[in-house]
């Protein structure tokens, strides 16, 4: 490899571009001071990535590299320096036989660089000469005063010419990388380890608490079915009882009309009787007045007769016939006024009886409408009774089967009765359906109504291997842990949801818990369910046949098309025994509540009747005592007409015998008396029966008085009842009111909601009690932060992703320690090998270019080689100064040379500049050191700058650079003959 062509453009005093074209031998740069010959030295370590800028003898920034103008020339732009290197023996490791090296700087301060025409970083320059040559660039450059410095610099400095001898530079950039990494990785380190500790102050109590908070959450889930179930059975209850009270109520208030209103007909009968017997009392009072008068014109017509009777004894003309007369006179008034009076008794008897019969006749129309009334509500008494009596029986019968798992085979029972754990149930107990679908449920389950739940595999072996053991059968089990859901093809159920005659898929008219849905939807999730037979053939048309369907009527259209179908047998599940048992107790129930009805009813009805047939028998009473009364009064009056006939007989006969002898004034005053007996006796008569009347209507009076008293009392009860159960109704709707605001507030459900996902599986005895602990462990728990959960999950997820970076970090420390140990083993071994063998050339080359003498290397600290200096030992012949800085200028200057040959020597260089390094020296010691570099031909490409005539001697090609135009470089060519 070497060096082609150095192209400079406006870099420093280069303002124009210009190309040095290089051979593989020595070129040496002449011109005068200040020309820009060192120019060149530091475009070259420019281009190769040089970023000191005091190296580059610059002052502040790296722009200073640019051309900065001068009286006849602008400034540049840009820089730009390039390297064309002939690579065609690959000492470079790229595959190019030429190499490109570009570097451009502008004024803005931004640097490119290039590699063979593509832009790249000034990291792929610098690797590429690492690697190549394991030191920066391959390339020596002794700059100008850089070899007298050599021998005044600490020995420490002087290390660095050795390490580049020895090529680790490679090795110590990569153990800085490692330091560098690894004081990284110890700020990360520190870091985590700060976050880390922090991140523990949180995380153990975050940790307590997102336990407290998870076993929170678990009771609280616990409590929220059991009281969301508890209070959906609470709600259901209370409905029901609610909804019996308001029937009793609306029975108890037309009870109550209907005795009200009669009470009101009693009241108002009560109170127009009172008002006839007010009228009654004053025809009575107008009676006795009359009476009063007539006793006492009676009492004057008895004094007048009796005297005219007294005076006619006295008179002439009277007689015993006379006499007679009067008596019969007297006898016949006498008879006739009780004829008359006789007669109107029995007429107003006969009245009496007549309405008397009438209202007996009414009496017993009532009683036999009640008789029949009461008749036909005993017999429908008997009939519910009966039935009751038949559905208790089938109760009991239902309720022995429920309980015993009658139904279940034999096998099945077995291992349900041994109380397995991890044991469920039988499908059929685990499912609630509406009982129009229990034929289709029944069909579509078949035989696995009656398979086993269990929690898992091994629990379903174990009950095989009893079962087996025992010789108890065979049963099939359902572990939960293994049994995965069917389904229907959502895209075949878009297609046929809407099909006339379609149901639903058979598992969705079943409820269950979470925990068997799979289960279910294993058995019943890929079953259809329809209406009849013709609408399942449509269904199973439109689907291939793929999905078995099932009527309502338990036909069955097989996977394929077949068909199965026929009668039925009769359900006999468990859900539908429970069903039954529903019914039952629900049709019992209302037997009870009708009996109840029927009796009480019936009660009534007997109690009006007995008033009833009281009421009958009194009129009877009645009846009979008139019809006696008018039977003896007419025999009486009978008895009077025919006497009354004799006497109107005899007293003709005897009038037509003695008629003038009768004193006409005598019988005016008799028939005066008799008018007035006789109107006596009326007012008698007619009071008396006013008297009776009077008191029959006080007795209807306070019987019915009586009656409206006893009704009284009786409405009294029933509104009593009515309030009660008014007040009853009110708590229970109080109570309906809380429990569905609590479901609504406490857990954001509504009721119908609630009751399907909230089904109450245990004793609701022991719900209440477990709702009571939960809610006490609650309490016991006391206040948790529920945000802890997610919280400590985040933190603590950091937290150990954190602890696996410093597990990482600490593992990536140990590596990079290993590497710096690796590569420090190396450069010891290297830098101590190089140490010796540039030690040993040193001498050789001090005593050629010397002419004698001894010089030698010294490590100043043998025991660390990774930091030693190097003390360099130098006695020109003859002399033995006792130190280097003794040594006259020249002296240090062929020592310093004689280093660098030692190691030019012993590493083969491809290129070196040498900047006037042999200044210093005389004539004679320029030509052992010209001599001395021919060694180095044909091996080192070499580029000297110098001004010394017998150095230029010893190159094959001589540039001069001039600075004619003021301020500006310029390369002129000089021909070597002039200068040899
Ligand atoms: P000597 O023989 O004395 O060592 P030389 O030929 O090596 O001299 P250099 O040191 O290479 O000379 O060049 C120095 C010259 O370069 C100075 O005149 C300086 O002004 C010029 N120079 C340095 N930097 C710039 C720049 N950025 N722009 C223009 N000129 C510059």
């Amino acid at each position: 490899m070497h060096i082609k062509e150095i192209r400079i453009n406006g870099f420093k005093s280069f303002a124009d571009k210009i190309t040095l074209e290089l051979d593989k031998t020595f070129t040496g740069i002449v011109g005068p001071n200040g020309s820009g010959k060192s120019n060149i030295v530091d475009a070259i370590k420019w281009v190769l990535g040089e970023q000191s800028v005091k190296t580059l003898r610059g002052s502040a920034s790296m722009t200073d590299v640019i051309f900065s103008g001068s009286k006849s020339r602008d400034v540049k732009n840009a820089a730009s320096v390039s390297l064309l290197f002939d690579n065609t023996d690959k000492t470079l490791k790229i595959d190019y036989d030429e190499v490109l090296v570009k570097r451009i700087l502008y004024k803005t301060g931004d640097n490119e660089y290039y590699l063979n025409g593509t832009r790249c970083r000034l990291k792929d320059i610098t690797d590429l000469f690492i690697d190549s040559f394991n030191s920066k660039d391959g390339i020596n450059i002794i700059a100008q005063g850089k070899v007298s410095e050599l021998l005044n610099n600490k020995p420490t400095d002087n290390r660095i010419i050795l390490e580049d001898a020895a090529g680790i530079l490679k090795y110590k950039l990569r153990k800085e990388e490692s330091l560098r990494k690894l004081s990284k990785t110890h700020e990360n380190l520190s870091r985590i380890n700060m976050i880390i500790s922090e991140l523990e102050s949180q995380v153990k109590p975050l940790e307590e608490q997102s336990i407290k908070a998870k076993k929170y959450n678990e009771i609280k889930e616990k409590l929220t079915n059991v009281d969301i179930a508890l209070m959906c059975y609470d709600i259901s209850n209370i409905n029901l009882n609610y909804e019996e009270n308001k029937k009793k109520i609306t029975n108890l208030k037309e009870n109550l009309s209907i005795t009200s209103t009669e009470v009101t007909k009693e009241e108002s009968e009560v109170e127009s009787l009172k008002l006839k017997l007010i009228k009654l009392e004053e025809k009575e009072t107008k009676y006795r007045i009359e009476l009063n008068k007539i006793n006492s014109e009676l009492q004057e017509a008895t004094s007048k007769k009796e005297l005219l009777i007294e005076r006619n004894k006295y008179d002439k003309n009277s007689d015993e016939i006379k006499n007679n007369l009067i008596k019969l006179k007297e006898d016949e008034l006498k008879l006739k006024n009780e004829i008359e009076s006789l007669k109107r008794a029995i007429e107003i008897k006969k009245e009496e009886e007549s309405s008397l019969t009438l209202d007996l006749k009414k009496l017993e129309t009532d009683n036999n409408v009640l008789s029949t009334r009461i008749d036909v509500l005993r017999s429908e008494w008997q009939e519910k009774s009966k039935e009751e009596l038949i559905n208790k029986n089938r109760k009991e019968i239902l309720e022995n089967n429920i309980s015993n798992n009658e139904l279940l085979p034999f096998s099945v029972k077995t291992i349900l009765n041994n109380n397995f754990k991890g044991v469920h149930d039988v499908v059929n107990s685990i499912i609630k359906y509406d009982s129009i679908y229990a034929s289709v449920i029944n069909v579509a389950l078949g035989a696995g109504a009656n398979n086993i739940i269990v929690d898992d595999e091994e629990i379903a072996k174990k009950c095989i291997k009893y079962l087996k053991e025992n010789k108890k059968g065979r049963c099939t089990f359902l572990p939960i842990t293994t049994i995965k859901p069917k389904s229907i093809d959502p895209s075949i159920y878009e297609k046929i949801k809407d099909i006339d005659g379609f149901i639903d898929v058979a598992s969705h008219l079943v409820e269950t818990k979470d925990v068997y849905k799979n289960i279910i939807n294993n058995l019943l999730g890929n079953i259809i369910v329809c209406k009849d037979i013709s609408a399942g053939v449509i269904l199973s048309k439109e689907i291939y046949s793929r999905y078995k369907i099932v009527t309502m009527d338990g036909d069955v259209i097989n996977i394929g098309g077949s068909l199965t179908g026929g009668s039925i047998k009769e359900t006999t599940s468990i859900v539908s025994m429970q069903y039954e048992l529903d019914k039952i107790n629900t049709i019992l129930n209302n037997l009870k509540n009708r009996k109840e009805e029927i009796t009480k009813e019936e009660k009534e009805l007997e109690f009006k009747q007995t008033s009833l047939k009281d009421a009958i028998y009194k009129s009877n009473l009645d009846l009979i005592n008139l019809k006696e009364f008018i039977w003896n009064r007419s025999s009486l009056l009978d008895e009077d007409e025919k006497s009354y006939i004799k006497l109107k007989q005899e007293i003709e006969d005897l009038t037509n015998s003695s008629k003038e002898r009768i004193d006409k004034n005598l019988n005016s005053t008799m028939d005066e008396y008799y008018k007035l007996v006789n109107d006596k006796n009326e007012l008698d008569l007619n009071i008396n029966n006013i008297e009776k009347n009077i008191k029959d209507i006080k007795d209807t009076i306070n019987d019915k008085e009586l009656i409206i008293k006893k009704s009284n009392a009786v409405n009294k009860n029933t509104v009593e009842e009515i309030n009660a159960l008014e007040i009853s109704l009110a708590k229970s709707s109080m109570t309906l009111d809380n429990l569905l605001v609590r479901l609504n507030e406490e857990y954001s459900v509504t009721f119908e909601s609630a009751k399907k996902e909230y089904i109450l599986d245990i004793d609701e005895k022991d719900a209440r009690i477990l709702v009571n602990d939960l809610k006490r462990d609650l309490k016991i728990i006391g206040p948790v932060n529920l945000n802890s959960i997610e919280d400590f999950e985040r933190i603590n997820k950091r937290y150990e992703f954190l602890i696996s970076q410093r597990e990482d970090l600490n593992k990536s420390e140990m590596n990079i320690l290993e590497v710096i140990k690796n590569m420090d083993d190396i450069v010891i071994d290297k830098f101590a090998t190089t140490f010796n063998k540039v030690n040993k050339e040193f001498n050789k080359v001090f005593k050629v270019l010397f002419g004698g003498g001894e010089a030698s290397l010294k490590l100043t600290d043998p025991t660390n080689i990774l930091e030693t200096g190097i003390e360099i030992i130098a006695f020109p012949p003859g002399k033995k100064p006792a130190s280097i800085t003794l040594l006259s200028g020249g002296e240090k200057t062929l020592t310093a040379i004689s280093l660098l040959f030692a190691i030019m020597n012993l590493k083969e260089l491809p290129f070196v500049v040498l900047d006037e390094v042999e200044s210093a020296l005389d004539e004679a010691n320029v030509d052992r050191f010209g001599s001395y570099l021919s060694n180095y031909k044909g091996k080192t490409q070499l580029l000297i700058i110098t001004h010394k005539k017998k150095t230029m001697e010893y190159v094959d090609l001589l540039y001069g650079i001039t600075m004619e135009e003021s301020g500006v470089s310029k390369l002129v060519s000089v021909k070597l003959e002039e200068v040899k």
